[in-house]
């Protein structure tokens, strides 16, 4: 058993290399009469190859030292439990012991999810230990799962980041000729809002026909990216900013001022009322309290 113990660590050792070039920790080793004659790493990612399993290349490398398909009287060590293919392979290979580490609830197919061991149609019979260092290999594994899920989530967050960059530096490149640009977020505003912002000197100190087209690129370049929602506010900021740009046209600017004023006298009048209610309301509510 000690010996066990000493193999299976070295499997855990090709596991670790198997982590360090990127792919999933699974190691194996094949042992002969106390000498190790395979070595085995998961490298499906860097051959691009799907059998590149760690028993598979062990099983291999073990093949080619002994010159013979057969692997007989050998123990194969692993620190995952094998999968059908490997399962398939261990087999064929006449592989005598079998001691593997951590089971696989997934894909494990020497009794977690199939049993292709020791079938009863099958005449080869291999012993297996399964479960030793079980506990240290499952948690190179959920160690390593859990690594690439915040890897990927970092990725993730990079790429958006870049996205919205690479956005707003286009928007700067095209409106160059405008010389101003509105703030962040203008165009997610109500329209009126986005109307009265583009007429104004402050973002078109041209006119607001400058803002007219400001808008108008804005549409064209956001094309499918805006909400059906978004795209007719957008259109009833183009109405309402035409609107703003026929009414500088039309009117003089002495009838502007009046009917600024017209407005500003009825504001008045208004909060007078509101002033009178509201004191008989809150006295009548104290007295009541009384
Ligand atoms: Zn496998």
């Amino acid at each position: 058993m000690n010996d066990d113990l000493d193999y299976l660590r070295a499997a855990i050792t090709e596991a670790q290399a198997a982590q360090a070039a990127g792919e999933v920790p699974v190691g194996a080793v094949v042992v002969r009469a106390g000498r190790v004659i395979g070595r085995g790493q998961n490298r499906v990612l860097r051959d691009s190859d799907p059998t590149a399993h760690a028993e598979v290349v062990a099983l291999r490398e073990a093949g080619q030292h002994l010159g013979n398909y057969r692997i007989e009287d050998c123990t194969l060590y692993v620190t995952l439990e094998p999968c059908a293919m490997c399962a398939g392979a261990i087999l064929h290979a006449r592989v005598a012991r079998l001691v593997y580490a951590a089971l696989d609830p997934k894909a494990g197919a020497c009794g977690s999810v199939l049993a292709v061991m020791n079938h009863p149609q099958l005449n080869h019979h291999v012993e297996v230990y399964p479960g030793l260092l079980s506990e240290e290999c499952g948690a190179l594994l959920t160690g390593f799962f859990r690594q690439r899920r915040q890897a990927q989530a970092a990725a993730r967050i990079q790429q958006r980041r870049e996205t919205s960059m690479t956005t707003k530096k286009k928007w700067s490149a095209g409106v160059t000729s405008d010389s101003t640009h509105p703030e962040e977020g203008l165009f997610n505003k109500s329209a009126s809002e986005i109307a009265k912002a583009l007429a104004s000197k402050k973002v078109s100190p041209k006119g607001p026909a400058s803002g007219m087209r400001m808008l108008n690129f804005y549409i064209n370049r956001a094309g499918k990216n805006l909400s059906k929602e978004r795209h007719s506010e957008l259109e009833k900021a183009k109405d309402e900013l035409s609107d703003i740009i026929a009414s500088q046209k039309k009117k003089p600017a002495k009838t502007a001022s009046k009917s600024v004023k017209k407005k500003a006298t009825k504001k008045k009048a208004a909060p007078k009322k509101s002033t009178k209610s509201a004191p008989k309301k809150s006295s009548s509510k104290t007295s009541s309290k009384k």
